[in-house]
């Protein structure tokens, strides 16, 4: 526990003008007002918000800011008003006070509109000043190193959750990766434990071995760069489980490389340097194709700034770079705190300065209700971006995962409304297809065309979302108006009157609906009855008879319109009804892959994933394509995924392999070995699995093994 001299030399240390009467006063009031207070630890309260300045104070916050995190609970937790705060400290400090406290009023459930509004309440609490961000996220972070105290299990979890889903991508948008990969691990350990034991032990035995051989690799590549007078600090620095375990999941990289543990960073001192280092580095060593990113000239919505690159590195490993100069690092590792360094005067309530967050507000005040909101924003935090570009050169900058119907949406919603394929790099691919960086987009147009609901399924951004679900609704209703004056122009005819829309002038107020069309509406939809309204019109017109064909007429097609797929049992979107299905044995697609329909005549719709090798013999065909995706909640039936597998030749190597497989509730449906040397085996394995992240789990665990040397998705 941090002690009052040393936390004032501390924050002197760094900031002389800081006011230590103020600091000193926080320091012993919150001492005083949690009193003799226990943490679920049986340390004594007080304990946490000193750990929680203690991390702010390696940020080098100022001390407006170390003053609220000593005072963070104290109006949460003990009998301390917000207006003594005034009194002792200022309105400054109340005001940050009362945010941190609101944030942690703010109890976030696991669904529906109170998590959409409690986080809607903690965005405009953070906009305000983006200091009361900073001293929740050190508060989580405290929070979460001692988690493991917390009794109940349900709890533990719950925390672990939010920690996951909203702080650490908070973290993440302003900046402080440090926070987030902490936090997340912290999170994980308690979330998938098993998982991350898997990957520690992996990375233990990795180290015995001797594979993280950083010293040796940082000396060389030091000493390759002062040949050519580039004077840079060198460092590797080991990623945590968690992220090695993201990264397993997501790329084909069998886990057993230094590149997977170990980030290298060469700091250099300007952005001119940066590149001349870049340059040196890729004309000593071999460069890993498809590695290199350059977001110095692109940086993240975040602010990041870096090189990154990989290349067959010293000692012959393959190994990951970031270069960067030394005010990008000290962003990049700092992120908003990084600015109280640089700018005296910078404006704490430079939330609003921050485009994300400006861009929340905006969807905030947009969105049609609280759950909306969530869906949209739960999707924006997520902070990596793609890059594409218009057929003239415009940069469009959207998260990435999206796709090439957002990309309409994005240049203009009439594009979007009217959208029918797109051409990628000059090739007709389907809207679904996920955008790369670098991707140029031609979309084509049609005025024939309207959005179809499947869109949906694959647009990504709130943007787009957000146009299709408005022209949905849109036309349901005139689709409803048209089907009700239908009705009741029938309605009219039996009873032998003319049809006239003033007629209904005067019952409006009778169904309480405003106008015209909206009466026709309520109709169509079934909400009121023709015959009540001809009833209305014309009081007196009881013939049974004619009351049942009036509804029968209506009963039959609206169960039309509300069940277009009535017969199909596939759990696919987007089919053509009697046209016959199957799916392609190069691909094997899962529920959850990203999917495209080819037509062949005769033979009827044959099912690829998005990625499939196959489909460039389609290229040229684009009327063959249909666009189909999985029912939301495909039936529970399980699919067969293949996977091809290196193991090696040892003795109890392939027991291992299926019983991880079994482990991770894997049925194994056919095990072929295709290949077999003195020390390894390829083998082909056909599991029966519930989707695609259920595979993709199984991957995961298989790549930690230290049997397996190579697991990958068999293509073709
Ligand atoms: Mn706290």
């Amino acid at each position: 526990m941090i002690r009052q001299s040393e936390l004032v030399e501390e924050v002197k240390s760094y900031d002389p003008a800081v006011d230590e009467d103020a600091l000193n006063r926080a320091y012993v009031f919150a001492m005083q007002a949690h009193g003799n207070q226990k943490r679920a630890s049986g340390d004594p309260y007080i304990s946490h918000p000193l750990e929680v300045a203690g991390i702010l104070i390696k940020y080098r916050l100022d001390s407006s800011s170390i003053i609220t995190a000593l005072l963070h609970d104290t109006v949460e937790d003990t009998l301390t008003t917000s207006e003594e705060i005034r009194d002792e400290f200022g309105e400054e400090i109340m005001l940050l006070v009362d945010g941190v406290t609101k944030l942690t009023q703010i109890e976030l459930q696991s669904t529906g509109s109170d998590q959409a509004e409690n986080f809607r309440k903690l965005v405009l609490a953070m906009s305000e000043d983006i200091r009361v961000l900073l001293v929740k996220l050190a508060d989580r972070l405290h929070n979460m190193r001692t988690l493991n105290f917390i009794a109940k299990h349900e709890k533990r979890r719950r925390i672990a959750t939010e920690t996951m889903e909203i702080y650490a991508p908070l973290a993440e948008r302003i900046g402080m990766q440090e926070f987030k990969s902490e936090l997340e691990d912290l999170a994980f350990a308690e979330l998938n434990p098993e998982a991350r034991e898997s990957i520690t032990s992996r990375l233990k035995f990795l180290r015995s071995e001797g594979k993280d051989n950083v010293d040796i690799i940082v000396t060389e590549l030091k000493e390759t760069l002062e040949d050519q007078t580039i004077k840079a600090e060198v460092y590797g620095r080991e990623k945590l489980p968690y992220s090695i375990w993201i990264k397993s999941q997501k790329k084909n990289i069998s886990f057993e490389q230094v590149s997977d543990i170990i980030a290298f960073r060469i700091i250099v001192d300007t952005v001119e340097e940066c590149y001349r280092a870049l340059g040196i580095i890729h004309g000593n060593y071999m460069m890993v194709p498809g590695r290199f990113k350059d977001y110095i000239s692109t940086p993240k919505l975040n602010g990041y700034q870096s090189l990154h690159t990989g290349i067959i590195g010293p000692e012959r490993q393959r190994i990951e770079v970031q270069i960067r100069a030394r005010r990008m690092h000290e962003t990049a590792e700092m992120g908003v705190a990084a600015h109280w360094q640089y700018k005296q005067n910078t404006d704490p309530k430079s939330g609003r300065q921050y485009r994300w967050m400006r861009e929340l507000l905006d969807i905030m005040e947009q969105a049609a209700g609280p759950e909306d909101f969530l869906e949209h924003t739960k999707l924006e935090m997520f902070p990596d971006q793609v890059f594409s570009f218009t057929p003239k050169g415009e940069v469009v900058a959207m998260p990435s995962g999206a796709t090439a119907i957002d990309f309409a949406y994005a240049v203009h919603s009439e594009i979007g409304d009217t959208c029918v394929g797109a051409k990628i790099n000059g090739r007709h691919m389907p809207l679904r297809t996920t955008l790369e960086n670098g991707d140029q987009i031609e979309i084509i147009t049609s005025v024939a065309q309207t959005p179809s609901p499947t869109w949906e399924n694959f647009a990504s951004t709130a943007k787009a979302r957000a146009s299709i679900r408005r022209f949905i609704r849109l036309r349901k209703r005139e689709e409803y108006c048209n089907l009700g004056e239908s009705i009741l122009k029938r309605g009219f005819q039996k009873e032998g009157y003319e049809f006239a829309e003033k007629a209904f002038e005067g019952i409006l107020t009778i169904f309480n609906v405003e106008t015209i069309d909206d009466l026709f509406a309520e109709v169509g939809a079934g909400q009121l009855t023709g015959r009540e309204v001809i009833e209305a019109i014309f009081p007196g017109t009881k013939k049974k008879s004619h009351r049942s064909k009036v509804v029968r007429l209506f009963r039959r097609r609206n169960i039309k319109k509300v069940h277009p797929e009535l017969n199909s049992s596939i759990p696919i979107k987007g089919l053509i009804p009697g046209m016959a299905l199957h799916f392609a044995g190069c691909c094997h697609a899962l529920p959850g892959d990203r999917i495209v329909g080819i037509i062949t005549k005769g033979r009827g719709i044959t099912i690829h994933t998005i990625d499939c090798e196959t489909l460039k013999e389609f290229a040229d065909t684009p009327e063959r394509w249909l666009d189909v995706s999985w029912e939301d909640d495909a039936s529970n039936e399980r699919r067969v995924g293949r996977i091809m597998i290196v193991v090696a030749n040892e003795p109890g190597a392939l027991g291992e392999l299926s019983t991880m497989i079994a482990k991770n509730d894997g049925n194994i449906n056919n095990l072929k070995i295709t290949n077999r040397s003195l020390d390894f085996f390829d083998i082909t394995v056909d599991i029966e699995v519930h989707d695609i992240k259920h595979l993709r789990n199984i991957i995961a665990a298989l790549r930690a093994s230290p049997v397996i040397k190579k697991v990958e998705r068999a293509r073709g």
